[in-house]
């Protein structure tokens, strides 16, 4: 199964594609973890994204679409894949698709975690908060300016993706402001209601 997590920034799709991992067997696929990963170990592509995601901004989309089409071929996904955090346009929804085609795949299901954004932006601030106290290092968009922005980008850019996919019949939406686990089960009745 090829399912796409839907959601603005701190709707808690890592959370729900981690426990989708580990349950299902899908390998998460999400384009944030592997720009931070290529920032992290210095690569030329994260050279180029860094400046671009501290600001909340989208880095280009032949960026990504190339990123995720190397990640896809790799055998782990053979059965499938959750992508988290992609596709974030359109224009990345189409790549999306005519990869799929080339390999007689598809997208089966979107879903859509629906949060409030007074609910994201405390999360981001929480998150801020827990990592502190952890002695680590934030995120460096996760602070309230670049959280707004972020918010802004996700209502301009991806938000649309909804009619996109609602077009194909695929979305499906699920209360992500209940606690953790209640999401999770709540993924997992219209997960087996799919597959069934
Ligand atoms: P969140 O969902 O919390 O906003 P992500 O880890 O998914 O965080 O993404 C962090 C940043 O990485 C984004 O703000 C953007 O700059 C960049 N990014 C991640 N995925 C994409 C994508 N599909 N297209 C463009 N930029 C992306």
């Amino acid at each position: 199964m090829n399912l796409v997590l839907f959601g603005p920034p701190g709707a808690g799709k890592g959370t729900q594609a981690k426990i989708l991992q580990e349950e299902r067997g899908l390998p998460q696929l999400s384009t944030g973890d592997m720009l931070r990963a290529a920032i992290a170990a210095g690569t030329d592509l994260g050279k180029k994204c860094q400046a671009i995601m501290a600001s909340g901004d989208l880095v280009p989309d032949e960026v990504v679409v190339g990123i995720i089409a190397e990640r896809y071929d790799q055998p782990d996904c053979a059965k499938g894949a959750i992508f988290d955090g992609f596709p974030r346009t359109i224009p990345q929804a189409e790549a999306l698709d005519a990869m799929l085609a080339k390999r007689n795949k598809k997208i089966d299901l979107v879903l859509e975690l629906k949060v409030d954004d007074a609910v994201l932006v405390g999360r981001a601030e929480n998150r801020v908060k827990q990592t502190v106290a952890a002695g680590g290092t934030p995120r460096p968009d996760d602070t309230p300016e670049t959280v707004k922005n972020r918010l802004a980008v996700y209502y301009k850019n991806t938000a649309p993706l909804l009619a996109y996919y609602g077009k194909q019949g695929k979305v499906v939406s699920v209360d992500g402001m209940a606690p953790i686990a209640e999401v999770t089960k709540a993924i997992g009745a219209v997960l087996d209601g799919v597959k069934g």
